[in-house]
């Protein structure tokens, strides 16, 4: 315990998916062969100029819907210079001091680890990505890829309201679930399409005033995140510690070494020389357009878990059925046919999505569809069969194609609640072990559940359960 808590506070990147570029038709897919996707604009022939693409501004207005933020009348978009060859035009169209959004927050979920907390947001901001470079070691030139360059981007500044490294990745898979069930970004980290740069200073438990904030850039994984962040914390402590004073600067975090590591002094806004771009008329957002993207929302997270809990779900349930947008909707499908929620949750975290998560498939991928699962959960509900044949007949459903009734029937799985058929096997079972008999008579009524297993065993799970204690009861008690 050190007398200095982290603030922290997150920019957020999100690549929003539209077809086309921020500012020209130009297409963009992710993966494809270097600078197959540009245009005389993206590499700023002289006499191209922008023109603002419509959907991304409908994809951001549902981002701010969903954050709950101030959708603002008119916002204006800004050049922002810098000189780096990823940037064709020497300068970035983004949004300065006169953003679409202002404002909103974002509800952490409560979990095991953490309390439910709110985190604000400082403003949303529309923007157009640069291109890529890569430095090739060895050699003495660097290659860029321009494919990304102009690909519209959403930046989602938060108030400095992140406490530990554990919160902020909270936060930001927060994000990347709302995102997602927006449908406006893949938010896959890895292939860049949410990015992540952390703000963060020190500040002595119960002070007010905020020290002075250190910036790590581009951090592409929740891992990656929550250790930079505690190693930036571990770095300022030191400094703190030995007297020094903490410089703003911007960092990059070392994963091999597990330390962030100094790249340059902060740079101010008036090194980018913000001015307002003279191509783009102001952005106009009437509440027309605000109406009909609202009516465009699906539900969203938070409303979906309170749903789920109404059903008597546990909250770690909750949390991986919601987690997963197309996994809740699997879901949803399976009730609206009449499955019992409880057990459809079961049956679907823990069957499908074990089998799913092995073979690397997406539940939209799923070979059983929730048809299926329903049909196999009115087969075990009638008692047809029990959970234990249920769980071979799902796996034959998975791998099989085959429907659960038919994989019943066809390899007689049916279960077995006939007393006379069952009473047969729980006999030859005692008879096989005399001695267990012998010690349950004497009052060792724990070998019952020897018994049970054996007879389970033997009826390969087809036995009814209930019918099965019944004839056990009946055949012990009698001499
Ligand atoms: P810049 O573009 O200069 O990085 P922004 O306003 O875009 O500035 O982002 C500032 C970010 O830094 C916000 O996420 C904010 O919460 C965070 N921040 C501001 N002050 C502090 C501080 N003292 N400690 C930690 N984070 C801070
Ligand atoms: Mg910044």
């Amino acid at each position: 315990m050190t007398r200095y808590e982290p603030i922290i506070g997150l920019e957020v990147h999100c690549q929003l998916n539209t077809r086309s570029k921020l500012f020209s038709p130009c297409s963009f897919a992710f993966g494809d062969p270097p600078n197959t996707h540009t245009d005389p604009y993206v590499w700023a022939m002289p006499g191209t100029l922008p023109v603002l693409n419509g959907h991304a501004v409908s994809l951001a207005i549902r981002l701010a819907l969903a954050t709950h933020s101030r959708i603002e009348p008119i916002s204006r978009f800004a050049r922002k210079h810098y000189f780096y060859p990823d940037l064709p035009k020497g300068y970035q169209i983004s949004q300065a001091d006169q953003p679409y959004c202002t404002g909103g927050y974002v509800d952490l979920p409560e979990t095991a680890d953490q309390p439910s907390k709110r985190v604000r947001l400082i403003r949303i901001h529309l923007e157009e990505d640069a291109g890529k470079n890569t430095h090739v070691t060895g050699r003495d030139f660097s290659l860029v890829d321009y494919n990304r360059a102009g690909v519209p981007l959403c930046e989602i500044v938060s108030e400095p309201d992140l406490r530990s490294a554990a919160e902020a990745v909270a936060y930001l898979r927060e994000l990347r679930t709302i995102v997602r069930y927006l449908g406006i970004c893949e938010a896959n980290m890895e292939e860049g399409s949410l990015r992540c740069d952390a703000n963060v200073s020190l500040r002595r438990h119960g002070a007010t005033e905020l020290g002075t904030r250190c910036e790590i850039k581009n951090l592409n994984s929740f891992k990656f995140l929550e250790a930079a962040i505690e190693a930036e914390v571990r770095r300022q402590t030191d400094l703190v510690e030995r007297g020094e004073p903490i410089r703003q600067c911007t960092l990059s975090f070392d994963p091999q070494r597990d330390r962030t590591r100094v790249m340059r002094s902060k740079e101010e806004a008036a090194d980018y020389r913000y001015l307002p771009d003279p191509d783009l008329p102001p952005l106009q957002i009437d509440q027309a357009w605000i109406a009909d993207e609202q009516a465009h929302l699906p539900e969203l997270p938070g409303a979906r878990r309170a749903r789920y809990a109404g059903l008597g779900l546990s909250s770690y349930d909750v949390s991986v059925l919601t987690n997963e947008p197309a996994l809740a909707e699997f879901f949803d499908a399976t009730i609206e046919l009449g499955s019992e929620p409880k057990s459809a949750c079961n049956w679907i975290t823990v069957e499908l999505l074990g089998r799913l998560n092995a073979d690397s498939k997406t539940p939209a991928q799923s070979p059983v569809s929730p048809r299926d699962m329903h049909d196999l959960l009115d087969l075990l509900k009638r008692g047809t069969i029990s959970g234990r044949v249920g769980k071979d007949v799902f796996q034959k459903m998975y791998l099989e194609g085959r429907r659960a009734q038919e994989i019943v029937e066809q390899d007689g799985l049916g279960q077995i609640s006939d007393a006379n058929v069952l009473r047969d096997l729980v006999a030859a079972v005692l008879a096989d072990h005399p001695d267990q008999v012998a010690e349950f008579r004497q009052g060792k009524t724990k070998v019952r559940g020897f018994f049970v297993g054996q007879i389970m065993r033997r009826s390969r799970g087809q036995a009814n359960p209930s019918v099965v204690n019944t004839v056990l009861d009946e055949l012990l008690a009698s001499p």
